[in-house]
This record gives structure tokens, C-alpha cells and sequence, in this order.
């Protein structure tokens, strides 16, 4: 608990979320609810650390840049139709219960992408305040798709011969960031089946001004190379999924400020649902192999890469799915640092959180602790030690 008095950990091991080499050996300080301190074990320490993680490998606390919290990731086709129409009432508790599951596993914010009745942004008024969940949630509310295009399940289209900006600009809702629909979904039929775009650059540049005028970002699901192209010619600021964009949109990531959120588990979590021996298994298998080899394109190139899990979907559920997206980060070739630079302080950035995603001096005290060294890692996610909001521990499962 903090207190006035400072609290010293002791850390066997620090991934500050910067992605440079991890630490072996640091003193954590906490004051209150930041980090004041963060140094090496010096010879002649005497002081008996309030808290001794030495068999630990200390991370910043997770942060999920796409989820849906109104679906669950289990595939049981009745449980998911109802949640896809479901009233506010009976779906608060699952919401709840996402939420919880998202501290379980250390996630200490998430960016909703978005659901058909805003219920995540009605939740985040009505029941977040109170402190019961102190994780940081921003909601998109509903998205903004093309009338009769992709997309009605989380959002909803401009109406009334509104335009997207015109709409965007027009819209009262609490929301955290905009949220928009810029292509289909990928087919799970035919391999690299590309979809049209849903709005022109214009239309999508106007959209930012419009979001940016209301201080918000915003985020574009989008697929495919012209829909990406035109995504990250319009400013927006996160490229979501951006399966097949191809390598020329790479390079234009690599010069933008905008982020890419892969996403690859959600083909990692179809692939564990399609009946064995289907087209649809093989073709989700290629489309994983394929986000994972654009992936290693995006490292090389510099891409600013945040994780986002798209939790909600089939086989992706929320809070363990963070540390599968890291999984498959490391077999793209990220090195651990980069991987938690990425879901840590890369995801802080995109949503605008300053004092998030880094142990350092000045940031919040939001640890994560994993049993055992760098050579545990990732396995060590699926049982993380002891969890800190702010200073607040919010598990410490030590024996
Ligand atoms: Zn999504």
C-alpha cells in the first residue's frame, strides 16, 4: 500500500518498456503513486527492500491497444450471437467480467474498438467510477463504417447525408477516440482476398481534423494496400490489423507518426476453431504466417508496432491474449525488449498516456512482476507474480 514513506523493491530483473537491454539486479523506488527511482543494486546497500522481487523479471503493466470488451473469445455460437444483440443490462456483467480478467492477467489499460450499442462507453460511466476496476479504459463507443459496408456490429454509418467528418464532428458521446472502419474483414476463404476501401482520403482527412478538433485520435480497422495507403495518407493514427498491406505502406509507415497494431492472434485464435483439414484452417494458417512475415518487415523498417489483441473475437480472450501477440512478436524476430517496449510504453503513446509504460523516474507505478528470469519469458506472462497499479497492489500471488 503507499504510503508517505518511500517503498523500495528489490528487481532481479527490469524491462523498462523502452526497449533497451533489460537490467539485472536494479532497486526500484516508489513514492506514493510514481516511480521516483530506478538504479542498480550498489555494493554496501544495507537497506532491506520493503519488497524483494530479486527472482523476478519486472515489466511495466500490459497494455491491450484493441479489444472489444462486449464479446468473449469462446466459440460457442448461441453465447456469441447473444452478446452480438444483447441490452445493456445483462451485458454489464460481461463487461465486468472482461475487466477482471484483464487485471488477472497484469493489462493495466485498454483502447475499446468499438460495439453496436456503445455499451463499453455507457459501462465506463456508469460503473467504472469507484475505483473497482483501476485498470485505464478508453472507449470508441460506436464506429464509424460505410452505409451497407462491414462493420455493424461495432459501430454504426454517418446519417442523414452526413459525410464521416461532418459526423464525427457532430457526435456528444463521451468517447475516448474515433473509431474507423476502412475496409472489410479478411476473407477466411480465399488466401489474400482483398476488399475495397469504405471512405476516400479526403473524406478521411477530413475526418481527423474533425477528431483532432475534439482533442481525440483516431483508429482505422483496415486491410489490404489501397485501403492502408489511404489510411495513412489521411493522418489517422493507428493502422488496425493492415493484414496484406504490403510492403510499400511499410515504408510509408516507417516515415509517419502513425502506429500498427497487427493483431496477428486473431488468426492465431480462428486457426484453433477451423474444423481440421478445411479451407478455412488453411487459409487462416497462411494468413498468420504471412501478418508474421509483414511483422518482421515492420521491425526492420522501424514501424512503430503497439499490441493490440482484438480480444473478443473467436479464441482471443481478453487479458491472456496479450501474452500470445507477444508470442508471436518474438517469432517475427522482436527481440524481448522490443516486444514489451510494445506492449507497454509503445501502446501508452498511441493512447496519448504520458506517465504510462516505462519504469523510470516520473512515470506511474505500474508494475508487473513474472517469476524467473528473461530466459522465462513469455511463458511467465500466463502467471505473473504480483501486479501494482499506481502503487496499489492488485495481486501478489508469492507464496
Ligand atoms: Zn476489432
Amino acid at each position: 500500500m503507499p504510503t508517505d514513506e518511500n517503498l523500495f523493491i528489490r528487481a532481479g530483473w527490469v524491462a523498462d518498456g523502452s526497449g533497451n537491454a533489460i537490467q539485472k539486479d536494479m532497486v526500484i523506488e516508489i513514492q506514493g503513486e510514481g516511480i521516483r527511482g530506478c538504479r542498480p543494486v550498489r555494493e554496501g546497500d544495507c537497506r532491506r527492500p520493503d519488497l524483494d522481487l530479486g527472482d523476478c523479471l519486472l515489466m511495466p503493466g500490459l497494455i491491450d491497444c484493441h479489444v472489444h470488451l462486449f464479446m468473449s473469445g469462446k466459440a460457442d455460437p448461441d453465447m456469441r450471437q447473444w452478446q452480438l444483440a444483447a441490452p445493456y443490462d445483462p451485458m454489464a456483467e460481461v463487461l465486468a467480467a472482461h475487466l477482471d480478467q484483464h487485471l488477472a492477467s497484469g493489462v493495466a489499460a485498454i483502447r475499446d474498438g468499438g460495439d453496436y450499442g456503445a455499451h463499453a462507453l455507457r459501462f465506463k460511466q456508469e460503473e467504472m467510477p469507484g475505483g473497482r476496476w483501476p485498470l485505464t479504459v478508453h472507449v470508441a463507443g460506436r464506429a464509424w463504417r460505410q452505409t451497407g459496408r462491414y462493420g455493424k456490429l461495432i459501430g454504426r454509418s454517418p446519417g442523414n447525408g452526413q459525410g464521416l467528418a461532418q459526423a464525427v464532428a457532430a457526435s456528444t458521446e463521451a468517447v475516448d477516440h474515433i473509431k474507423i472502419v476502412n475496409s472489410g474483414l479478411n476473407s477466411l476463404k480465399i488466401y489474400g482476398k482483398q476488399t475495397a476501401p469504405q471512405f476516400s482520403t479526403e473524406e478521411l482527412r477530413a475526418a481527423v481534423q474533425a477528431a483532432e478538433a475534439r482533442d481525440k485520435k483516431v483508429m482505422v480497422h483496415v486491410n489490404g494496400a489501397e485501403p492502408v495507403q489511404r489510411t495513412i495518407a489521411a493522418g489517422c493514427h493507428s493502422i488496425e490489423h493492415g493484414f496484406f498491406m504490403g510492403t510499400d505502406n511499410f515504408k510509408r509507415l516507417a516515415d509517419a507518426p502513425t502506429f500498427w497494431v497487427p493483431t496477428a492472434v486473431t488468426m492465431a485464435g480462428y486457426a484453433r476453431h477451423a474444423p481440421p483439414g478445411s479451407i478455412e484452417a488453411d487459409v487462416v494458417r497462411r494468413n498468420l504466417d504471412h501478418q508474421l512475415d509483414q511483422v518482421r518487415q515492420a521491425r526492420e523498417l522501424g514501424v512503430k508496432v503497439a499490441v493490440g489483441t482484438d480480444a473478443g473475437t473467436i479464441g482471443v480472450h481478453h487479458g491472456r491474449a496479450v501474452r500470445e501477440e507477444i508470442d508471436l512478436l518474438l517469432t517475427a524476430g522482436f527481440t524481448i525488449p522490443e516486444a514489451v517496449r510494445c506492449a507497454t510504453r509503445n501502446g501508452a503513446l498511441l493512447m496519448g498516456l504520458s506517465r504510462t509504460g516505462k519504469i523510470a523516474p516520473g512515470f506511474r507505478a505500474t508494475l508487473l512482476a513474472l517469476p524467473g528470469g528473461p530466459e522465462a519469458f513469455p511463458q511467465n506472462l500466463s502467471a505473473p507474480a504480483l501486479f501494482m497499479i499506481d502503487g496499489h497492489t492488485q495481486f501478489d500471488h508469492r507464496a
